[in-house]
């Protein structure tokens, strides 16, 4: 009974899947927010290195993990997959369930797989301070702890809510020594207007992106990076899915059911991408790829599939992708990695064209499918991570009443150490399940940008 599949560091994978080599149709182009023209590498070279723009629109099946980064990765890499078999049990379920686990990194979640090659590419340019936005601050840990081993200067604006929430994310932004500033903040056009809008605004990734993207372009010498969504980050995470797909070889196995949260689609593509990889090219037609989120912010389940910006100023290129309105401000649910309006460009593509699909929940169940895990596995996931625990749990439960011992593989993206005021606020049955009102949504997405 292996609990446990390891892999040696050697055998970390040496290159990057990229999925947009394995696309049936092409994707819609990104659109300069002005021109409303597909954006060209001189367009991004203002906030982003060239290694990452060439990244974010290349061809290539696969793109090789530089060996400094790769020697960085080693800190915690491969990283575990484990068999959930307390878990099997305590649901009684013929059901083998596999969780890759991400908490092990530094941060504590999947956030510095992109973080150090982001950080690395942009010391190779001579970049000297990267300015970002963070949700629950786990983003902001992960770039802080990068930009450090790099001797690059961090500003984080983190959105407000989570700063208040998670004072010690903040705290160890400053350990790894990067600056860390609530947004909305005064220190910005698109901080100051939104706080003329609204004082108490609990403040929302999206505008946390137009500071941050602001702060990048007007300021010589700093560049912006983005923790999520983008292509090359998306292509970063696919180290998840290539070790966990090796991992379950090593068994002898292959995943029914493959699970992730989605915030901006990261994690998610990190698991999936080698399995959708492996769908659309007819090898394993039949694998069921479910993307998790949360009801209070459901992009990929009540948004709209359609250009729009990626930030609440529109700052940033126009973006095909399920949305549900830029300047959509999704309640401040305990999930604040998960808040965010829109999703990864290829996710989205691949959830309407059905390679995968999207189910989301409220809080307080996956709450209660975070402490079933803990009190089978051991593990305290993040609020984030319990969502994809809660589809897995379902998956098991379905293949109890049919019989089916199916494989289901979720990904475990970061542990909830940081997060255990959501934790007293569940047992303090103060949790409050919001089903944002379509109607708001609706209003939302009457401001999308037209495009030609
Ligand atoms: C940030 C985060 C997420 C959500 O972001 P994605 O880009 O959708 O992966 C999920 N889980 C954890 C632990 C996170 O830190």
């Amino acid at each position: 009974m292996q609990t446990k599949i390891l892999l040696d560091e050697e055998e970390m994978p040496k290159r990057w899947y990229n999925v947009l080599a394995d696309l049936p149709t092409p994707m819609d182009p990104p659109l300069h927010p002005q021109t409303k023209k597909p954006v060209g590498p001189e367009d991004l070279a203002v906030i982003f290195p060239m290694e990452l723009i060439r990244q974010e629109m290349s061809p290539d099946r696969f793109i090789d993990i530089p060996e400094e980064v790769r020697d960085v990765l080693r800190l915690w890499r491969p990283s575990p997959l484990y068999r959930a078999h307390r878990l099997e049990k305590a649901l009684k379920t013929p059901a083998k369930i596999y969780y890759k686990w991400e908490g092990v990194s530094p941060a504590g979640s999947h956030k510095p797989n992109t973080a150090v090659p982001q950080a690395y590419y942009n010391m190779k340019e001579g970049v000297e301070r990267i300015a970002t936005e963070t949700g629950a601050g786990q983003w902001g840990s992960a770039l802080a702890f990068a930009t450090m081993l790099y001797d690059i200067e961090c500003t984080v604006y983190m959105v407000r809510a989570s700063y208040t929430q998670k004072p010690y994310r903040k705290s160890m932004m400053q350990v790894w020594g990067a600056e860390c500033i609530p947004s909305p903040s005064t220190k910005t056009n698109a901080g100051r207007a939104m706080l003329e809008k609204d004082p108490d605004t609990p403040g929302s990734l999206g505008v946390a992106i137009s500071e941050a993207v602001e702060d990048a372009a007007t300021h010589g010498n700093t560049h912006y990076s983005l923790g999520s969504v983008l292509n090359h980050v998306c292509l970063h995470q696919t180290i998840i899915g290539l070790e966990s797909r090796e991992q379950l070889a090593r068994v002898e196995s292959y995943p029914d059911v493959v699970i992730g949260c989605v915030g901006g689609g990261s994690n998610f593509a990190g698991i999936s991408f080698p399995f959708a990889g492996d769908k659309m090219t007819g090898k394993h037609p039949d694998v069921d790829i479910i993307a998790v989120e949360p009801a209070s912010c459901p992009t990929l389940t009540k948004g709209l599939y359609a250009y729009d910006f990626g930030d609440e100023a529109g700052l940033t290129p126009i973006m095909k992708m399920y949305t549900l309105g830029h300047d959509f401000i999704p309640p401040s649910i305990h999930a604040g990695g998960l808040r965010y309006h829109g999703d990864s460009p290829i996710v989205s593509k691949l959830v309407h064209d059905g390679v995968m699909r999207a189910v989301s929940y409220h809080q307080t169940e996956v709450f209660d499918a975070a402490q079933t895990f803990a009190r089978s596995e051991g593990i305290i996931v993040a609020p984030e991570t319990s969502h994809a625990v809660k589809a897995a749990i379902d998956e098991a439960l379905k293949c109890r009443k049919t019989g089916e011992a199916k494989t289901i593989l979720f990904n475990a993206s970061g542990h909830g150490n940081f997060d255990m005021s959501a934790y007293d606020a569940y047992y303090g049955g103060k949790l409050v399940d919001y089903e944002y009102p379509d109607a708001l949504i609706r209003d939302a997405l009457k401001r999308l940008p037209t495009v030609p």
